[in-house]
Protein backbone atom coordinates (compact mmCIF):
# COMPACT_ATOMS: atom_id res chain seq x y z
CA UNK A 1 0.00 0.00 0.00
CA UNK A 2 0.97 3.46 -0.93
CA UNK A 3 1.90 5.95 2.07
CA UNK A 4 -1.07 8.81 1.88
CA UNK A 5 0.27 12.49 3.08
CA UNK A 6 -2.19 14.04 4.79
CA UNK A 7 -2.26 16.70 2.96
CA UNK A 8 -3.35 15.18 -0.44
CA UNK A 9 -6.42 13.58 1.39
CA UNK A 10 -10.02 15.52 1.77
CA UNK A 11 -11.79 16.30 4.95
CA UNK A 12 -13.92 13.23 4.41
CA UNK A 13 -11.21 11.13 4.16
CA UNK A 14 -9.17 12.69 7.32
CA UNK A 15 -13.11 12.40 9.39
CA UNK A 16 -13.40 9.11 8.06
CA UNK A 17 -9.79 7.98 9.17
CA UNK A 18 -9.75 9.68 12.44
CA UNK A 19 -13.22 7.42 13.61
CA UNK A 20 -11.08 4.44 12.39
CA UNK A 21 -8.98 4.72 15.53
CA UNK A 22 -10.05 4.90 19.29
CA UNK A 23 -5.74 4.36 20.81
CA UNK A 24 -2.85 6.85 19.88
CA UNK A 25 0.69 5.57 20.74
CA UNK A 26 2.79 8.22 20.13
CA UNK A 27 6.65 7.99 19.82
CA UNK A 28 8.29 10.83 21.76
CA UNK A 29 11.34 12.72 20.58
CA UNK A 30 11.33 13.96 16.92
CA UNK A 31 7.24 13.70 17.38
CA UNK A 32 6.07 15.54 20.45
CA UNK A 33 9.28 17.26 21.08
CA UNK A 34 13.30 17.72 20.27
CA UNK A 35 15.26 17.75 23.28
CA UNK A 36 13.30 20.56 26.02
CA UNK A 37 11.13 22.08 23.06
CA UNK A 38 7.74 21.21 21.92
CA UNK A 39 7.59 21.19 18.78
CA UNK A 40 4.91 23.47 17.52
CA UNK A 41 1.32 22.63 17.07
CA UNK A 42 2.34 19.09 18.46
CA UNK A 43 0.41 19.52 21.87
CA UNK A 44 -2.60 20.94 21.05
CA UNK A 45 -3.46 17.90 18.40
CA UNK A 46 -2.29 15.67 21.70
CA UNK A 47 -5.14 17.05 23.83
CA UNK A 48 -7.67 16.93 20.48
CA UNK A 49 -7.28 13.56 20.33
CA UNK A 50 -7.93 13.89 23.80
CA UNK A 51 -11.40 15.68 23.10
CA UNK A 52 -12.28 13.27 20.79
CA UNK A 53 -12.05 10.25 23.10
CA UNK A 54 -9.11 8.66 22.06
CA UNK A 55 -6.58 7.41 24.39
CA UNK A 56 -3.14 8.64 23.94
CA UNK A 57 -0.16 6.91 25.49
CA UNK A 58 3.44 7.79 25.25
CA UNK A 59 5.82 5.19 24.13
CA UNK A 60 9.79 5.60 23.91
CA UNK A 61 12.77 4.06 23.18
CA UNK A 62 14.68 6.22 25.64
CA UNK A 63 15.71 4.65 29.16
CA UNK A 64 17.26 7.19 30.72
CA UNK A 65 14.31 8.32 32.22
CA UNK A 66 12.18 6.96 35.30
CA UNK A 67 8.34 7.08 34.24
CA UNK A 68 8.12 10.23 36.69
CA UNK A 69 10.29 12.41 34.62
CA UNK A 70 8.35 11.86 31.35
CA UNK A 71 5.34 12.39 33.57
CA UNK A 72 6.95 15.77 34.32
CA UNK A 73 8.36 16.84 30.78
CA UNK A 74 4.79 15.62 29.39
CA UNK A 75 3.26 18.51 31.82
CA UNK A 76 5.70 20.90 31.27
CA UNK A 77 5.59 20.86 27.63
CA UNK A 78 1.42 20.83 27.88
CA UNK A 79 0.68 17.32 26.43
CA UNK A 80 -1.20 15.92 29.91
CA UNK A 81 -1.40 12.50 30.75
CA UNK A 82 -0.84 9.84 33.64
CA UNK A 83 1.87 8.27 34.65
CA UNK A 84 0.22 4.84 33.06
CA UNK A 85 0.36 5.84 30.17
CA UNK A 86 4.02 6.69 29.67
CA UNK A 87 5.99 3.86 28.45
CA UNK A 88 9.57 3.96 28.48
CA UNK A 89 12.09 1.04 28.14
CA UNK A 90 13.60 1.20 31.71
CA UNK A 91 10.32 0.54 32.62
CA UNK A 92 9.60 -2.07 30.03
CA UNK A 93 13.17 -3.70 31.15
CA UNK A 94 12.08 -3.91 34.98
CA UNK A 95 8.92 -5.41 33.85
CA UNK A 96 9.98 -7.95 31.74
CA UNK A 97 12.36 -9.23 34.81
CA UNK A 98 9.35 -9.14 37.18
CA UNK A 99 7.31 -10.93 34.57
CA UNK A 100 9.62 -13.83 33.39
CA UNK A 101 10.48 -14.13 37.11
CA UNK A 102 14.20 -13.02 38.21
CA UNK A 103 15.48 -14.33 41.33
CA UNK A 104 15.52 -11.54 43.74
CA UNK A 105 18.38 -13.03 45.34
CA UNK A 106 20.37 -12.09 42.26
CA UNK A 107 21.60 -8.56 40.49
CA UNK A 108 21.67 -6.94 37.60
CA UNK A 109 24.57 -5.11 35.98
CA UNK A 110 23.49 -2.09 34.44
CA UNK A 111 24.88 -0.59 31.58
CA UNK A 112 22.75 2.47 31.33
CA UNK A 113 21.66 5.56 33.66
CA UNK A 114 19.57 5.77 37.35
CA UNK A 115 16.18 5.54 34.79
CA UNK A 116 17.34 2.01 35.14
CA UNK A 117 17.71 1.66 38.75
CA UNK A 118 14.67 3.89 39.49
CA UNK A 119 12.39 1.23 37.85
CA UNK A 120 14.61 -1.78 39.11
CA UNK A 121 14.28 0.15 42.65
CA UNK A 122 9.95 -0.03 41.80
CA UNK A 123 9.76 -3.98 41.46
CA UNK A 124 12.77 -4.91 44.37
CA UNK A 125 15.23 -6.09 41.84
CA UNK A 126 18.79 -5.75 43.33
CA UNK A 127 21.75 -3.95 40.66
CA UNK A 128 25.48 -2.87 41.09
CA UNK A 129 25.83 0.11 41.82
CA UNK A 130 26.16 2.44 38.48
CA UNK A 131 29.82 2.77 37.42
CA UNK A 132 30.75 -0.40 39.41
CA UNK A 133 33.35 -0.79 36.45
CA UNK A 134 35.16 2.06 37.05
CA UNK A 135 36.42 0.37 40.02
CA UNK A 136 38.38 -2.08 37.59
CA UNK A 137 42.16 -0.68 36.96
CA UNK A 138 43.23 -1.25 33.60
CA UNK A 139 47.36 -0.98 33.75
CA UNK A 140 48.18 -4.48 33.34
CA UNK A 141 46.48 -7.23 31.29
CA UNK A 142 42.90 -6.26 30.40
CA UNK A 143 41.41 -10.06 30.40
CA UNK A 144 43.61 -10.94 34.02
CA UNK A 145 42.19 -7.79 35.19
CA UNK A 146 38.54 -8.08 33.86
CA UNK A 147 38.64 -12.04 35.31
CA UNK A 148 39.11 -11.07 38.77
CA UNK A 149 37.33 -8.12 39.56
CA UNK A 150 34.18 -9.31 38.01
CA UNK A 151 34.89 -12.44 39.46
CA UNK A 152 34.06 -11.41 43.11
CA UNK A 153 30.21 -10.09 41.65
CA UNK A 154 29.97 -12.79 38.55
CA UNK A 155 27.77 -15.18 40.82
CA UNK A 156 25.67 -12.78 41.76
CA UNK A 157 24.87 -11.11 38.38
CA UNK A 158 21.78 -12.92 36.37
CA UNK A 159 21.52 -9.95 34.00
CA UNK A 160 23.11 -7.89 32.18
CA UNK A 161 20.77 -4.38 30.56
CA UNK A 162 21.85 -2.28 28.07
CA UNK A 163 20.66 1.34 27.78
CA UNK A 164 22.21 4.49 27.08
CA UNK A 165 25.14 6.04 28.28
CA UNK A 166 27.15 8.96 28.12
CA UNK A 167 30.02 7.61 29.77
CA UNK A 168 30.14 4.11 27.84
CA UNK A 169 33.29 2.64 27.76
CA UNK A 170 35.63 -0.46 27.30
CA UNK A 171 35.19 -1.09 30.73
CA UNK A 172 31.75 -1.08 30.53
CA UNK A 173 32.20 -4.36 27.41
CA UNK A 174 34.67 -6.17 29.57
CA UNK A 175 32.42 -6.69 32.61
CA UNK A 176 29.36 -7.25 30.51
CA UNK A 177 31.16 -9.91 28.89
CA UNK A 178 32.59 -11.29 31.79
CA UNK A 179 29.03 -11.59 33.19
CA UNK A 180 27.79 -13.36 29.81
CA UNK A 181 29.96 -15.92 30.11
CA UNK A 182 27.34 -17.51 32.33
CA UNK A 183 24.84 -19.01 30.11
CA UNK A 184 22.17 -18.38 32.89
CA UNK A 185 22.47 -14.29 32.75
CA UNK A 186 20.43 -12.50 30.36
CA UNK A 187 21.39 -9.78 27.69
CA UNK A 188 18.69 -7.40 27.77
CA UNK A 189 19.06 -4.44 25.21
CA UNK A 190 16.44 -1.40 25.73
CA UNK A 191 16.63 -0.57 22.53
CA UNK A 192 17.94 -1.05 18.56
CA UNK A 193 18.12 2.41 17.95
CA UNK A 194 21.77 2.79 16.13
CA UNK A 195 21.29 6.75 16.54
CA UNK A 196 19.06 9.31 17.77
CA UNK A 197 18.87 12.86 16.87
CA UNK A 198 20.56 16.08 18.57
CA UNK A 199 20.03 19.75 17.67
CA UNK A 200 23.33 21.76 18.65
CA UNK A 201 23.20 25.27 20.17
CA UNK A 202 23.02 26.59 16.16
CA UNK A 203 19.53 24.28 16.04
CA UNK A 204 21.80 22.32 13.54
CA UNK A 205 20.41 18.18 13.46
CA UNK A 206 23.27 15.39 14.15
CA UNK A 207 22.97 11.91 14.77
CA UNK A 208 24.46 10.68 17.94
CA UNK A 209 25.58 6.93 18.10
CA UNK A 210 22.30 5.38 20.00
CA UNK A 211 21.98 2.04 22.50
CA UNK A 212 22.26 0.09 19.67
CA UNK A 213 25.79 1.32 18.63
CA UNK A 214 26.89 0.40 22.38
CA UNK A 215 24.00 -3.44 22.34
CA UNK A 216 26.61 -4.44 19.30
CA UNK A 217 29.83 -4.20 21.37
CA UNK A 218 28.83 -6.24 24.07
CA UNK A 219 27.07 -8.81 21.64
CA UNK A 220 30.41 -8.75 19.28
CA UNK A 221 32.51 -9.43 22.40
CA UNK A 222 29.95 -11.87 24.49
CA UNK A 223 29.12 -13.56 21.29
CA UNK A 224 25.35 -13.40 22.55
CA UNK A 225 22.54 -12.34 20.94
CA UNK A 226 20.23 -9.75 23.28
CA UNK A 227 16.92 -9.75 23.86
CA UNK A 228 15.55 -6.33 22.51
CA UNK A 229 13.19 -4.86 24.55
CA UNK A 230 12.20 -1.09 22.64
CA UNK A 231 10.23 -0.67 19.44
CA UNK A 232 9.61 -2.45 17.10
CA UNK A 233 9.53 -5.33 19.47
CA UNK A 234 5.58 -6.07 19.81
CA UNK A 235 6.73 -6.03 23.99
CA UNK A 236 5.40 -2.37 24.22
CA UNK A 237 2.06 -2.71 22.72
CA UNK A 238 1.90 -5.96 24.56
CA UNK A 239 2.28 -3.67 27.61
CA UNK A 240 -0.32 -1.59 26.71
CA UNK A 241 -2.93 -4.13 25.81
CA UNK A 242 -2.74 -5.73 29.58
CA UNK A 243 -2.95 -2.78 31.37
CA UNK A 244 -6.40 -1.67 28.75
CA UNK A 245 -7.90 -5.25 27.61
CA UNK A 246 -10.05 -3.45 25.28
CA UNK A 247 -7.70 -1.70 23.27
CA UNK A 248 -7.68 -3.03 19.55
CA UNK A 249 -4.64 -3.41 17.67
CA UNK A 250 -7.10 -2.31 14.22
CA UNK A 251 -8.14 0.54 15.98
CA UNK A 252 -4.76 2.26 17.27
CA UNK A 253 -2.49 4.52 15.44
CA UNK A 254 1.19 4.49 15.88
CA UNK A 255 2.55 7.74 15.28
CA UNK A 256 6.34 8.21 14.84
CA UNK A 257 9.01 9.61 13.10
CA UNK A 258 11.93 6.50 12.52
CA UNK A 259 10.20 3.85 10.34
CA UNK A 260 12.50 0.35 11.29
CA UNK A 261 11.57 1.39 15.30
CA UNK A 262 8.15 3.32 15.15
CA UNK A 263 6.37 2.36 12.11
CA UNK A 264 7.70 -1.69 12.36
CA UNK A 265 5.87 -1.58 15.56
CA UNK A 266 3.39 -0.90 14.28
CA UNK A 267 3.53 -3.45 11.46
CA UNK A 268 4.70 -6.20 14.02
CA UNK A 269 1.46 -5.33 16.29
CA UNK A 270 -1.10 -4.83 12.73
CA UNK A 271 -1.48 -1.36 13.87
CA UNK A 272 -2.39 1.66 11.94
CA UNK A 273 0.67 4.05 11.43
CA UNK A 274 1.71 7.57 11.00
CA UNK A 275 5.20 9.07 10.28
CA UNK A 276 6.13 12.72 10.17
CA UNK A 277 8.82 14.39 8.87
CA UNK A 278 10.20 16.36 12.20
CA UNK A 279 12.81 13.35 13.00
CA UNK A 280 14.92 10.76 11.65
CA UNK A 281 13.45 9.96 8.49
CA UNK A 282 12.07 11.69 5.64
CA UNK A 283 8.96 11.37 3.09
CA UNK A 284 12.33 11.05 0.46
CA UNK A 285 13.10 8.07 2.13
CA UNK A 286 8.97 7.06 2.33
CA UNK A 287 9.38 7.38 -1.45
CA UNK A 288 12.09 5.13 -1.75
CA UNK A 289 10.69 2.31 0.26
CA UNK A 290 7.45 2.36 -2.01
CA UNK A 291 9.40 1.69 -4.84
CA UNK A 292 11.88 -1.22 -3.56
CA UNK A 293 11.92 -4.61 -4.48
CA UNK A 294 13.25 -5.23 -0.90
CA UNK A 295 10.15 -6.51 1.20
CA UNK A 296 12.09 -5.97 4.37
CA UNK A 297 11.96 -2.02 3.02
CA UNK A 298 8.07 -2.20 1.71
CA UNK A 299 7.52 -2.62 5.45
CA UNK A 300 8.97 0.47 6.22
CA UNK A 301 5.94 2.15 4.54
CA UNK A 302 3.78 3.80 6.74
CA UNK A 303 0.23 4.32 5.79
CA UNK A 304 0.04 8.27 6.15
CA UNK A 305 2.44 11.07 6.39
CA UNK A 306 2.41 14.56 7.91
CA UNK A 307 5.22 17.01 7.68
CA UNK A 308 4.55 17.78 11.17
CA UNK A 309 2.05 16.25 13.76
CA UNK A 310 0.47 19.91 14.25
CA UNK A 311 -0.48 20.06 11.06
CA UNK A 312 -3.13 17.58 11.74
CA UNK A 313 -4.47 20.38 14.13
CA UNK A 314 -6.59 22.58 10.86
CA UNK A 315 -7.78 19.25 9.78
CA UNK A 316 -9.62 17.98 13.01
CA UNK A 317 -10.26 21.12 14.87
CA UNK A 318 -13.84 21.24 13.96
CA UNK A 319 -14.59 17.57 13.56
MG1 LIG B 1 11.65 9.45 17.74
Amino acid sequence: MPCTHINHMSDEDVKSWLNSFDTVMTDCDGVLWVGAEAIQGSPQVINRFRELGKRVFFVTNNSTKHRREYKQKVDTLGFGGDLDEIIGTAYLAASYLEDCGFDKTKKVYVVGSAGITQELDDVGIQYLPIGVEERMSITTDLNLLGAEDAGLYSKDVNAVIIGFTRSFSLLHIIYATKFLTNPNCLLIADSPDPTFSMRDENNVKHQCPGTGSMVAAVETAAGRKPIILGKPNPLMFEIVQKRHPSVKPERTLMIGDRADTDILLGKNCGLQTLMVGTGVHSLEKVKDWETSTDSEEQRLVPDKFADRLGDLLDRIKDL
